[in-house]
């Protein structure tokens, strides 16, 4: 690799060959294709030897950056042992290790149903919630409550649950319904301008919802503290422990989804610690490997595991992946646990998220800015907007500048956003605050 003859074949090769998830054709067509080759640290390199700061930790998995040495250890150690064996009436060590140390992770007892991706943890999720009150003979709670702008992958559950009419009116036909509230993003939300105080407003639709459906609802799932690629939307700690007692109060399940925001990213091991709740089921994935391999997880309350017993009556859970708990993908993650719970990588990704929030702090005068905000290791600055969508258009140029400096990002509409490894240098975590400040002065 290296060479720009390579490049330009693998170019051609790509087109001829690759449907790239969530990208546009004309984009593959016309713009330059960085071929990414390596990864050291927080930097991904290119086959032309250029050096990319990944400033979105690879769609947010990457925590510990690339080619943790631990890590690729870890993986080679476990390929030469045993690759693959299934969890179906059998089990082997990782798998057994992991699932414990993600149960100590709660202070009450767990179990873990294992996938690869997030979706297919949400799927789990989702599923779990139908059949427990089947299981109990309540089978008339088999509906869903989430959020506006939530998101929570791309299979059709998920895409019920995170309906995003801009995504997937094509699938509406087949999507189920789910009773949406409008998402509680302070400053972005639909009732007030950005600095006052609307929880009771924002809580309402959701406080009606529990109150008039409770009788037919399943569960309601959120993603914890920032809703992600429905736009960096950020909430009250207050909104979620509100939620969490009127699900209790309604007996009504509350699913986390941590996928994105899990393993350290807000600054505490999970975003909804924030609140000091104890969700019903929390949907992990990404980084639970350090974004390493595929390897998802619903980590589920043991009072609903108890109800999937197969005796008097046959409640099993018939459910499953091929791939679930792979354990090449499980040593990983083992390895991934211990090294956040040996370097303390919850406190540093707390403390590197203060220096974010300083930094962007200083970027106040930016024009044409609707809003900067934060949370631990995510930092967001939302465009200006206009019908004609110039916010997007802008932000997608801004992505262009820093691609040219050696910066990836990949703005979501008009909101470009910043979450780089927990493990980012700090005075490269400044630098790319301000990178980015000077690319969003300079483009208008
Ligand atoms: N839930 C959330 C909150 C996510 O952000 C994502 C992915 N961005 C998913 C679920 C789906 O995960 P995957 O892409 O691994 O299926």
């Amino acid at each position: 690799m290296g060479t720009d003859f390579d490049k330009t074949r693998y170019e051609a090769m790509d087109r001829q060959s690759i449907w790239h998830p969530y990208t546009k054709h004309s984009v593959i067509e016309s713009g330059p294709l960085p071929i990414i080759t390596r990864g050291e640290g927080v930097y991904l390199y290119d086959a032309t030897g250029r050096k990319y700061l990944d400033a979105i930790s690879s769609w947010w998995a990457c925590n510990l950056g690339h080619g943790h040495p631990r890590l690729v250890e870890a993986i080679i150690r476990q390929t030469k042992e045993l690759q693959h064996s299934i969890l179906g009436n059998l089990s082997h060590p990782r798998a057994i290790e992991l699932a414990t140390m993600l149960n100590d992770l709660f202070p009450d007892d767990r179990r873990v149903m294992f996938a690869s991706d997030g979706a297919c943890a949400v799927e789990a999720a989702l599923k779990i919630a139908l059949q427990y009150w089947y299981n109990l003979d309540r089978p008339e709670k088999c509906r869903f409550a989430a959020l506006d702008f939530g998101y929570h992958g791309d299979t059709l559950g998920a895409v019920s649950v995170g309906y995003l009419k801009s995504f997937h009116k094509p699938f509406e036909s087949v999507v189920f319904p789910v009773f949406q509230a409008p998402s509680p993003c302070c400053g972005a939300c639909a009732f007030h301008e950005p600095g006052q105080t609307c929880l009771e407003e924002c809580f309402d639709t959701m406080r009606l919802i529990l109150r008039e459906h409770a009788h037919e609802l399943a569960a309601v799932i959120v993603e914890p503290m920032c809703q992600g690629a429905g736009g960096m939307r950020m909430h009250s700690a207050e909104y979620l422990r509100r939620l969490a007692e009127l699900c209790r109060e309604k007996e009504v399940l509350l699913i986390a989804d941590e996928v994105a925001m899990g393993f350290g990213r807000t600054g505490k091991m999970f975003a909804f610690e924030h609140a000091g709740i104890s969700p019903d089921m929390v949907c992990v994935g990404k980084s639970l490997s350090g974004g390493y391999l595929p390897i998802s997880a619903t980590i589920v309350r043991a009072s609903l595991f108890e109800t999937f017993r197969d005796t008097p009556q046959d409640h099993t859970f018939y459910h499953g992946h091929t791939f679930a708990g792979n354990p090449i993908a499980a040593a990983a993650a083992v390895e991934t646990l211990a090294i956040y719970q040996e370097e303390g990588i919850v406190a540093r990704a707390a403390d590197l998220g203060k220096v974010l929030a300083e930094e962007l702090q200083r970027l106040k005068d930016l024009p044409d800015v609707r809003n900067i905000r934060w949370l631990g290791m995510i930092g967001v600055i939302e465009l200006e907007d206009d019908a004609k969508g110039r916010g997007a258009i802008r932000a997608a140029a801004i992505r262009d500048r820093l691609r040219r400096e050696g910066i990836l990002l990949r703005p979501l509409g008009n909101v470009v956003y910043v979450m780089p490894p927990l493990v980012t240098p700090e005075p490269v975590l400044r630098e790319l605050v301000r990178a980015l400040g000077c690319a969003v002065r300079e483009i208008r």
